[in-house]
């Protein structure tokens, strides 16, 4: 049987948000909720989908962010417009409040998204978009294998809760250092079989981890996501080594080392005729 993953879409809606609770989960990752009226009606029904996050300018403070009108979105004449991209982790609605929560790598103020996050407070705003559509779950898949880093926890996290049971799971994850497994939740580390990679030991170990996996059958799916660079060798095994097929395997480059704003739509790796 081949692996199928249907899309639904969602209607574009910007949304403006307040922070209403912040809190550090690891080291580096710090979990923001945010709460608002405008997230009535808020869905995101795929693992993988993403929001764009709409920042404020930090030399004035100011949000700028697109509008939704009848005839389309429509850009601000003036401010900056700064956005990255997120997963959407949790939501949940009660009695009229909603709740959203995204999970911020920080890795320093060299970007702005990560500067805002490691001063994030309750009360502060911000904007966000989408998710514009939705990647559901893969049909056929008896199990599947997620490789990812810090960024793509949140999207791991998701895979976790939404797979049914009768799918196993296998994880390749690699962090910044020793607790950085503790992203997960106990039930989270009951239901997959992971294997934790810390960069304090050094670069590249996902690369021999997933060869050591051995032969991976039709019926498995790989979602790998995280640094653009350190997802080339791993997609090119699976692709040209094992020879899986495209629906097999999602590669999904969150970022660039040394790019600011990195386009996940850009192709991973130039030189490979797949991108
Ligand atoms: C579909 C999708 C979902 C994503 N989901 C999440 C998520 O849930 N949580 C999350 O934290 N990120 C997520 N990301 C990644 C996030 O969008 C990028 O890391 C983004 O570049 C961060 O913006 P910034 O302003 O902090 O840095 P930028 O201004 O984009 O970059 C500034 C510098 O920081 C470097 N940099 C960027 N990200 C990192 C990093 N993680 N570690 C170290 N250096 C970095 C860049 O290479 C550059 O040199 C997702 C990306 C995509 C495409």
């Amino acid at each position: 049987m081949s692996i199928e993953r249907d899309s639904v879409k969602h209607p574009l809606v910007v949304r403006r948000v307040t922070v209403s609770a912040v809190a550090q989960i690891t080291a580096n990752l710090r979990r923001i909720t945010l709460s608002g009226d405008e997230l009535a009606g808020f869905v995101s029904s795929g693992p993988t989908d993403h929001l764009k996050v709409f920042f404020p300018d930090p030399a004035t403070g100011e949000l700028t962010a697109p509008t939704m009108t009848e005839t389309g979105i429509v850009r601000p004449d003036t401010g900056v417009i700064i956005s990255r991209d997120y997963t959407p982790l949790g939501f949940r609605s009660h009695d009229g409040h909603h709740e959203l929560d995204i999970d911020f790598v920080v890795h320093g103020d060299d970007g702005p998204a990560s500067a805002w996050a490691s001063r994030a407070k309750r009360g502060d705003l911000l904007a966000i978009a989408g998710p514009r559509g939705s990647k559901l779950l893969p049909h056929g898949a008896t199990h599947v294998i997620l490789v990812a880093d810090e960024t793509a926890l949140p999207a791991s996290s998701r895979w976790i809760d939404m797979l049914p049971t009768s799918v196993t799971l296998t994880g390749l994850f690699e962090v910044a250092e020793v607790g950085g497994e503790d992203y997960f939740t106990p039930e989270q580390h009951a239901r997959i079989s992971a294997e934790w990679f810390y960069r304090t030991d050094g670069l590249g170990q996902i690369d021999p981890a997933l060869r050591s996996l051995g032969s991976i059958g039709e019926s498995t799916f790989v979602f790998l996501a995280g640094e653009a660079g350190m997802l080339v060798p791993l997609r090119r095994y699976l692709r040209r080594e094992l020879g899986l097929s495209k629906k097999q395997v999602a590669a999904d480059g969150y970022w660039r080392r040394g790019i600011i704003n990195a386009d996940h739509h850009e192709p991973i790796d130039p030189s490979d005729p797949e991108d």
